[in-house]
């Protein structure tokens, strides 16, 4: 895997997460009617939402700080997300309810 250095500022991000069925690791849609648990898109297990794994994603646009006119786009999967988190030692990119927002509005795309 290829390693390039960019030295700049965060201009702008996006960032979603989707929520992995605990039996068969497909996407599981949150219950409009009850947001404790959600159903499997695959295998329609309906689960508890707190039991399963979130894969978190982010998209970030970088401005270079010794060329403004330079941008980057970096897609940061799950295991970067954390590690940037731990990085810039916030908790979580977002909070619980605001994510889950943003997942349903995105789940569809
Ligand atoms: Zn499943």
């Amino acid at each position: 895997m290829e390693a390039s250095t960019i030295n700049g500022k965060f201009i702008g991000f996006l960032q979603n997460n989707s929520i992995d069925c605990i039996s068969c690791k497909e996407k599981v849609v949150l219950n409009l009617g009850n947001k404790d648990l959600g159903k499997c898109k695959d295998c329609n297990l309906i689960q508890i939402v707190s039991s399963c794994a979130t894969q978190w994603f982010m998209r970030i646009l970088v401005q270079s700080s010794t060329n403004p006119s330079e941008q980057r786009k970096l897609s940061l999967f799950n295991k970067q997300v954390e590690e940037l988190v731990a990085l810039m030692n916030l908790n979580k990119p977002v909070s619980q309810s605001c994510a889950e927002r943003t997942n349903l509005h995105g789940s569809e795309a």
